[in-house]
């Protein structure tokens, strides 16, 4: 080919791609298709597809970037932060598993050595009856269908209430062929997710984490069902905060409850990995609590690495954009500090206008606080959203900072059934 042509040919082979990758985006090509179109590797970081789009508050869409809002944004076009750092990958997911047990196999461990803090195990249904009420409504079993309250990834979330004792229950319903055709990993679909999902909160009871009441599987029908305690209130955006943000006595109650959860997650070596504001559901009383477990990981110790945030990128820590390995529970601790700085300020500290621009920010840009800020809410935003992990301040110490402390006093401990348990010498796994 004479060389003058060549340019104009890498040109137009360029086109190619980039309206292959546009239709695809555009057509909201299935990532699962993609996966099992035999390509092996490049797709191994997947995540949850076909995430939904919500705003910090759920409804309000002020953010119109919406894709840097969905989790696993990077799984559209597998982008990464493309600074010096890249390029030091170290240490294949192959490698990182082996040197691992799989939260699967931790799970059934800590329930076969009884290392389960619920008292009340969750019920387990096996069949679903498919009804209406005599006004027509829909009905699973004794649960009757009022309304849509959430669209998940995978699935729906729906507000039934239940005609035996007549309290309303959040119901996230899946279609296990559908879960099954969703590739999340080269060996995972997104059945693998929600399962390992069921299995964390069967474990869970903490006043601020999400219960789960009920799991329905029928193995005759393709209906799944995760019947959850209804959370029915909302963020309080009032007091003196900014547009959209929150006075600093509600951001700090808040704060309170989602650090006491997370504290009691990670004491079980249990990783959230998508702490935001759409995760944390307030009760009418003003509780929050943590929900969506989805792409939590559990760990053996406090070996707590690990590889692709499968997070919301505009909660995710620099770490993370860097795609090095990382440490789970100092990347939820970067995540409390963004939803902090949200609650407050009614903004994203860092948000570009593409994926690559809004992990630049991450990676690069220094903290920008209002002039006048409370000079403990500055020194504690500044010691959660600490660029380098190492640095970062722990959960422990968020616990009893001043500005979290208040006039209320440090967080107090929890002390959990297995926790006790373990104190009497059962094997910690
Ligand atoms: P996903 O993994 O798809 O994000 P979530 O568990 O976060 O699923 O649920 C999606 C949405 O449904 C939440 O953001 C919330 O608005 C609503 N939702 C989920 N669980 C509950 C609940 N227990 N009570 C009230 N609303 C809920
Ligand atoms: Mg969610």
């Amino acid at each position: 080919m004479p060389s003058c042509l060549l340019p104009r040919y890498l040109y137009v082979y360029q086109l190619i791609f980039d309206s292959v990758k546009v239709l695809m985006v555009w057509k909201n090509f299935s990532i699962s298709i993609l996966a099992e179109m035999g390509c092996c590797s490049c797709f191994g970081f997947l995540g949850k597809p076909q995430r939904s789009v919500r705003s910090i508050h759920g409804s309000h869409g002020r953010f119109s970037r919406e894709f840097l809002l969905l989790d696993n944004a990077e799984d559209a076009d597998g982008v990464l932060y493309n600074g010096e750092a890249a390029s030091m990958l170290h240490g294949s997911d192959e490698e990182l598993q082996q040197s691992h047990k799989s939260s699967e196999e931790i799970l059934f461990l800590r329930a076969q050595s009884g290392m389960i803090c619920r008292e009340v195990p969750v019920k387990e249904t096996r069949h679903v009856i498919r009804t209406e009420d005599e006004n027509g409504n829909k009905m699973v079993n004794e649960y009757v269908r009022e309304c849509k309250i959430g669209a998940g990834s995978y699935g729906k979330v729906v507000l039934y209430r239940s005609t035996i004792d007549g309290k309303q229950y959040a119901i996230k319903a899946f279609h296990k062929s559908h879960l099954l055709k969703l590739r999340v990993a080269p060996s995972e679909t997104a059945m693998t997710d929600v399962l390992r999902e069921v299995s964390i909160m069967k474990m869970l009871d903490h006043p601020n984490i999400v219960n789960l009441i009920e799991v329905i599987d029928d193995p005759n029908t393709d209906n799944f069902y995760m019947v959850l305690e209804y959370v029915e209130g909302k963020w309080v955006c009032e007091g003196s905060g900014p547009p959209g943000g929150m006075g600093e006595s509600t951001a700090r109650r808040y704060l309170r409850d989602i650090v006491a959860g997370l504290i009691y997650l990670h004491t079980h070596n249990i990783v959230h990995g998508d702490i935001k504001p759409d995760n944390l559901l307030v009760t009418s009383s003003g509780t929050v609590k943590i929900g969506d477990f989805s792409v939590s990981q559990v760990f053996e110790d406090n070996n707590d690495v690990l590889r692709r945030s499968p997070g919301t990128p505009v909660f995710t820590a620099p770490e993370c954009c860097l795609g090095l390995t990382y440490h789970g529970k100092a990347a939820d601790t970067w995540a409390l500090g963004v939803t902090l700085y949200c609650m407050l300020l009614g903004q994203y500290p860092f948000l570009g206008d593409t994926l690559q621009d809004t992990y630049d920010k991450i990676v690069k840009n220094p903290l920008s606080l209002p002039d006048g800020i409370n000079l403990q809410l500055k020194n504690l935003l500044e010691a959660l959203l600490c660029k380098d992990p190492k640095q970062r301040i722990v959960l422990e110490a968020v616990r009893v900072h001043p500005w979290v402390v208040g006039e209320e006093g440090p967080i107090p401990e929890y002390l959990c059934r297995c926790k006790r348990k373990s104190f009497q010498g059962v094997a910690s796994v």
